[in-house]
């Protein structure tokens, strides 16, 4: 195998380490991510809730003041009947007197459920505020957690990003360019192995995407130092480099 491709080899390795240091970190703060998430997700919750307690203790106050309207009114209907002479006004005072009461009593009624739903929110209220505050307690540790990995990987990632500034370098600017445009492109995979797919026929695939590779192309690969991308993936093709008898 060529100087080129060996250089490259060494780069993906070098990559594909860096990449696995960069993902622990990135999972630990994806971790703080998803926990924040669920805080402002309560916290929502909790503004909610209050705003439904708030209207509830509105309309329950709406009610009561009803009750008591309803109640005078009682009351002055009551000093009327003790005041009527005819049975006539009686009986008409007395059958308003009961239509009062029973609507006295519904309107209680209502005033009993609203608060009943009051009741509800504000346990429920209660209970969001519990967890809110479980949430936040496991926020500041997942970040305690997340700052103290990242702090132990530093000097790794550090000497590893050194390893691969010394291994770019020993690759020719415009190959560099292809093997950085490939790894973005396959999720930091640029280098592909061709893959003999029969062991008595010279037939070989590109390992990254299964498609046959021209004969060509690895007859090349054997004896020089040229790159050559997949034509469909477009992945770096190398050889093993024990070299593959064709
Ligand atoms: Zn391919």
């Amino acid at each position: 195998m060529g100087a080129t491709l060996d250089a490259l080899l060494r780069l993906q390795t070098i990559e594909n380490q860096l990449r696995n240091l960069n993902e622990k970190i990135l999972s630990k703060r994806r971790s703080v991510e998803v926990c924040r998430k669920r805080v402002s997700k309560l916290e929502q919750q909790i503004a909610e809730t209050h705003q439904s307690i708030k209207q509830a203790q509105a309309g329950a106050d709406r009610f009561e003041l009803d009750r008591k309207a309803k109640e005078e009114h009682i009351q002055k209907l009551k000093e009327a009947l003790n005041r009527t002479k005819s049975n006539k006004e009686y009986a008409a005072l007395l059958t308003q007197l009961n239509m009062d009461k029973a609507d006295s009593l519904k309107i209680e009624d209502q005033v009993l459920a609203v608060m009943g739903r009051v009741d509800e929110e504000r346990k429920k209220e209660r209970e969001f505020k519990a967890r809110l505050e479980k949430e936040h307690a496991q926020v500041a540790e997942l970040t305690r957690v997340a700052a103290a990995n990242e702090a132990g990987l530093a000097a790794e990632v550090k000497d590893l990003e050194n390893q691969r500034a010394e291994a770019a370098a020993l690759v020719p600017l415009g190959v560099l360019q292809i093997f950085e445009k490939t790894c973005e492109k396959h999720d930091g995979e640029a280098m592909a192995l061709l893959h003999k797919t029969h062991p008595k026929r010279a037939e070989f695939v590109c390992n990254g995407c299964n498609m046959a590779i021209p004969l060509e192309i690895v007859n090349a690969l054997q004896s020089g130092d040229k790159v050559y991308q997949c034509q469909t993936c477009s992945r770096i093709l190398f050889l093993e480099s024990s070299g593959i008898a064709v």
